[in-house]
């Protein structure tokens, strides 16, 4: 079995989650299994170290944004490889001090993503984390913080990208995922 079928393998799906006629992919129980889990966390980086970075003027990462909540659980650690800062993007009113902040279509209303103003630096080089890429709503807000603040978006990278949502279309760099769900 490869490393992106023993990734998947380990998705749980929930029928009728948050409410009905929506089918909630779960990536926790990857988390619950270490093998899994660091086989996700080695899968990504080295996608980040053997291609990504090349896209860095510096040959570098500077800065991995994980988005409010489950990007949290992988930023940090795929910063701590890369020696990179990790940056959150959270929802409005989380984060203290001066903020930056994008609005984004939900599917009832819009939402606010905010970032602290002095997070990035302008001219980093920055790959942004989540979990899943569902209509790209969410991932453009967090490009659009990046860019206030000049910072330079290389990639965006997810465990699952539900293809047929076309998110990937909303941004302004490539997207990476892990696993692909027609
Ligand atoms: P988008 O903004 O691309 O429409 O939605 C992506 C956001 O919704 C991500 O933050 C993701 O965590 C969440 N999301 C939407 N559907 C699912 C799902 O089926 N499973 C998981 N794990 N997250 C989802």
């Amino acid at each position: 079995m490869s490393d992106i079928e023993f990734i998947r393998s380990q998705l749980a799906t929930h029928p009728d989650f948050p409410k009905k006629g929506i089918v909630f992919l779960d990536i926790f129980p990857i988390l619950r299994n270490p093998i899994a889990f660091e086989t996700l966390i080695t899968h990504l980086t080295h996608r980040i170290t053997s291609t990504t970075v090349f896209k860095s003027p510096t040959r570098k990462i500077d800065v991995v944004v994980g988005l409010d909540a489950r990007g949290f659980l992988l930023g940090p650690i795929i910063a701590l490889r890369l020696c990179a800062a990790f940056v959150p993007v959270r929802k409005r009113g989380k984060l203290p001090g001066q903020c930056v902040s994008a609005s984004y279509e939900k599917e009832y209303g819009t939402d606010v993503f905010e970032m602290q103003a002095d997070a990035i630096a302008p001219g980093q080089s920055v790959v942004v984390i989540d979990d899943l890429i569902a209509t790209g709503g969410s991932a453009k807000a967090a490009g659009e913080l990046i860019a206030k603040q000049g910072g330079k978006t290389l990639e965006y990278l997810f465990i699952i990208e539900l293809l047929f949502l076309k998110g990937a279309a909303q941004l302004d760099a490539p997207v990476y995922s892990v696993i692909q769900s027609e």
